[in-house]
């Protein structure tokens, strides 16, 4: 389909590649750029450039923070961005330290409604991931046969509406553009169905693009989304929030139609703030 995506989590947050073999299946497929947006954790980016280095595969440093406003939720991507910079680092372990102690919470909840799981089989299966989220605790779940799949653990105990739903600490919208862009990234908004009204504002505090192009969209929602960017001079990117092959994902890496000139965009912007993109993602050990 198309040869880049924006939008993948590997196993430093809830993904189940590791960046090394999310680069490995980038280059196999031979797609030409693709962005590591773990959930509030920049700790798969430097082994996912190490891996690309020398190839022909771009790897953006990304990051996906979730903003809360009133009952919603929204998810800001940020690319781009400097995943060394002191500050971010310092707010990210904030609200992985808040991802912890909820999923705990989590796990107290679901053995007083007698479906309990171990916490310490939740800190194995993260053991990888600094960013606990709720596919660990549906796993644990699984594992113990209360659940045939993590869609029934959402559905049954921890989507929003369920008995065992904790929710976390969670930044505003303003508040995850200013992260993102405090730190040189160039923040998006994800999986952007639904939120068109949001648009203006969160335009005017900093976003430069929505994602228009996501798996779950059809053909026609996706230029309807893009026509819409481009009414907020913003650039509609797109990826396919890919987080493995387990428990029946149907998209593949890459399996999203992004347009090339959006790439471009992203890297003119990021490059037109730097003056610099070209050693943007280098590691400094
Ligand atoms: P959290 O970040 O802990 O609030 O968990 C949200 C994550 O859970 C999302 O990023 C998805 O990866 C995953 N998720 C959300 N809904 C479902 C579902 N119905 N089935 C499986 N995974 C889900
Ligand atoms: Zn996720
Ligand atoms: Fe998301
Ligand atoms: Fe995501």
């Amino acid at each position: 389909m198309g040869n880049v995506d924006l939008h993948i989590h590997t196993v430093a947050s809830d993904g189940a590649l590791t960046p090394l073999q999310v680069v490995e299946e980038a280059g196999a497929k031979g797609l030409i750029a693709i962005a590591i947006t773990d959930h509030d954790t920049t700790a798969g980016i430097d082994e996912a450039l190490r891996a690309a280095e020398g190839t022909a595969l771009e790897v953006i440093p990304g990051i996906e923070l979730s903003a809360d406003q009133g009952s919603e939720e929204i998810h800001i991507l940020g690319y781009y961005v400097d995943h060394h910079d002191a500050a971010l680092q310092k707010k990210l372990d904030v609200l992985r330290r808040a991802r912890r102690k909820r999923a705990r919470r989590m796990v107290e909840k679901l053995a007083a409604l007698g479906v309990p799981v171990r916490w310490e089989r939740v800190l194995e299966i993260t053991a990888e991931s600094s960013a606990f989220g709720r596919p660990h605790i549906a796993q644990a779940l699984k594992e113990r046969g209360y659940v045939i799949s993590a869609n029934e653990a959402f559905d049954r105990y921890i989507g929003l509406e369920g008995p065992a739903y904790v929710s976390r600490y969670k930044l505003t919208p303003v508040e995850a553009l200013e992260m993102i862009t405090a730190a040189q990234g160039l923040p998006v908004l994800a999986h952007s169905r639904g939120q068109e009204y949001r648009l203006r504002e969160l335009a005017a505090a900093g976003l430069v693009g929505l994602e228009a192009y996501y798996p779950s969209y059809s053909m026609k929602e996706s230029e309807a989304l893009a026509r819409l960017a481009e009414k907020h001079n913003l650039i509609p990117t797109g990826g396919t929030d890919f987080h493995g092959y387990a428990g029946g994902v149907t998209t593949a890496l890459g399996e999203v139609g992004v347009p090339p000139e959006s790439l471009e965009r992203l890297r003119t912007l990021a490059k037109s703030r730097t003056g610099d993109v070209g050693t943007r993602g280098r590691s400094r050990g």
